[in-house]
């Protein structure tokens, strides 16, 4: 099976679409959280995803709009464009945003917002975080979002992730491994581009894959819609 595994949209729908333009010949999408939250446009990405077969877990920024979670604990930006998302929302989008489970496994994957000891908010940064999360899925390997960083790392030592190498399919090999594709909507390690990982399940192999997008339309989108200054600048710069 051929999947496209994606994470932390963030109701960017130009990253979005630029992303779907480049899955290819795909059997499914694997989303792992964060569909919105920071971004102008949640139903639009929620109606993306949905006309996929996908399969889809849910993130902080998801529970947020929905308040399932409050926002006390988000940066006061993150918390303005949670609450600004929960007025946009369609009921059945809002109904889609709480249904979504906390983790799924198909096949050797299990997926996770978060990590899989704590879905919703853990960060898996670094090699001890990823060190101590091995013990909490049972599959051969674990994708995770939620840091926007792309990385892979390798049980049992995990000591620091690798680097990704874009746009080449290499074999995940016998080790376990936690792997993030980094993020579609608001990438954080430098670079503005939109990230995704192509996973082939039967080859066991994975491509990163990062994506130019009309960054400029997502940023009049956000002044349009009234979100917060920092949120639009730090698009053009993937911080
Ligand atoms: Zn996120």
């Amino acid at each position: 099976m051929r999947v496209a595994v994606i994470g932390d949209v963030h109701s960017n729908a130009a990253a979005f679409q630029a992303v779907i333009d480049d899955f290819g010949t795909i059997d499914e999408v694997w989303c792992l959280g964060d569909l919105v939250g920071y971004g102008p446009a949640p139903n639009e990405c929620i109606d993306l995803l949905r006309q996929m077969r996908y399969l889809c877990v849910a993130g902080n920024h998801d529970w947020a709009a929905v308040e399932r979670i409050s926002t006390r604990d988000f940066n006061p930006d993150a918390a303005t464009a949670a609450q600004w998302t929960a007025t946009q929302l369609t009921q059945d989008n809002r109904r889609f945003l709480e249904g979504l489970p906390l983790t799924l496994i198909s096949g050797q994957f299990t997926l996770a917002h978060g990590s899989p000891r704590d879905p919703i908010w853990e960060y898996v940064l670094r090699g001890r975080d990823a060190a101590a999360s091995f013990r909490y899925f049972d599959t051969s390997f674990c994708f995770v979002g939620h840091t926007h960083v792309p990385a892979v790392f390798g049980e049992p030592r995990a000591p620091s992730p690798a680097p990704p190498r874009y746009g080449e399919a290499f074999p995940l090999g016998h080790l376990r491994m936690i792997i993030n594709p980094g993020s579609v909507g608001q990438p954080r390690d430098g670079f503005p581009e939109a990230r995704y990982i192509r996973l082939d399940t039967d080859k066991l192999t994975i491509e990163y894959r990062h994506v130019p997008y009309d960054i400029s339309r997502t940023q009049q989108e956000m002044e349009n819609a009234g979100l917060p200054e920092m949120l639009i600048w730090r698009l053009e710069y993937g911080q």
